[in-house]
């Protein structure tokens, strides 16, 4: 398979689509990105590392952090992790209240904002220094030490995040999380503000495709099962309220933020990062969705 012609021609044509996607503004950093940003690159299992556009350039990953930190509490408290959050998909906003109060405070899936928030109070109650402990652990998954939160991106969304802080309060008046609310959305809006390339997203993700192996380390991050858990969640659940139209017109396990960012996994093979600011009406990158579409049906390769 000739992975750099076909990401080479996909990209190009891509590129060239009027963009109809709004970058997001309720974080006011993020709306300070250029958003003619646009960059690809695959890591395979094979070891294939290949990139186009504005692949080396990092920018906020957001809610895709919400995998990394997923698997940590996951390799930590193993099965009971569902006993906190549960595996379906939403049909509502990532951010809904109202989904909460209907589901008794016990989030629907660990990637809604409240199913992250609580997935944090985890870690909060298990880790020693959670925000170094976190860093550290996504650091050694593909052995990259330059890996760093951004504080500006964290500070802005400490000084507007009034319905985050309003979801884990709410949380908390159900009794569902440990930790004091503000600890806890502190912590998330740090995890969120991390900061990767296309090139360091799609080597960090490849244990996803190798399950749950790093590559570069050969250590265990996952189980098996866990790794073929989380795919599980990324394909039903991994784009807000479009995950059943990521699954028909891409068809790989994967998750979004609102940063732009995309990061695609086909299990055995390799893990994709696009990043493209602009996003569609349903919160994922306008051409981050088009580029993926046009790359599996190129390749003819996805899970189904
Ligand atoms: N930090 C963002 C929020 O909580 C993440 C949203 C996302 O990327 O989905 O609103």
């Amino acid at each position: 398979m000739n992975f750099e012609l076909i990401i080479k021609e996909a990209y190009q044509k891509i590129n060239n689509l009027d963009d109809k996607g709004e970058t997001a503004s309720y974080i006011p950093e993020l709306a300070q990105v250029d958003s003619g940003n646009f960059g690809v690159h695959i890591s395979t299992i094979n070891q294939l590392d290949f990139g186009v556009g504005n692949y080396n350039d990092k920018f906020s990953i957001q809610s895709i952090a919400k995998v990394l930190s997923l698997s940590l509490a996951y390799a930590i408290v193993g099965d009971k992790i569902w006993d906190r959050v549960g595996v379906e998909p939403s049909g509502t906003a990532f951010n809904s209240l109202i989904q909460l109060e209907a589901d008794k405070g016990i989030p629907r899936n660990p990637f809604l904002n409240a199913g992250a928030i609580v997935i944090s109070d985890i870690l909060l109650s298990n880790l020693e220094s959670p925000k170094e402990d976190f860093l550290e652990f996504v650091r050694s998954i593909s052995n990259n030490k330059t890996l760093e939160y951004s504080n500006r991106i964290a500070e802005s969304e400490k000084t507007t995040g009034y319905r985050n802080i309003a979801l884990c309060n709410f949380i908390k008046s159900f009794g569902s999380v440990e930790n004091e609310p503000s600890d806890i959305i502190d912590f998330y809006f740090d995890l969120c503000s991390l900061e990767m390339s296309c090139k360091e997203l799609s080597e960090l993700f490849l244990y996803l495709a190798n399950n749950g192996q790093g590559i570069s380390n050969k250590k265990s991050i996952l189980s098996e099962s866990q790794s073929k858990r989380i795919n599980a969640l990324m394909q039903t659940c991994g784009f807000y309220d479009e995950s059943g139209e990521f699954a028909f017109k891409v068809g790989l396990p994967g998750k979004s933020g609102v940063g732009g960012g995309i990061i695609a996994i086909h299990p055995d093979q390799y893990a994709i990062a696009v990043w493209s600011p602009k996003l569609n009406k349903k919160g994922n990158s306008y051409k981050g969705m088009k580029f993926l579409e046009e790359f599996t049906t190129k390749t003819k390769l996805s899970i189904f």
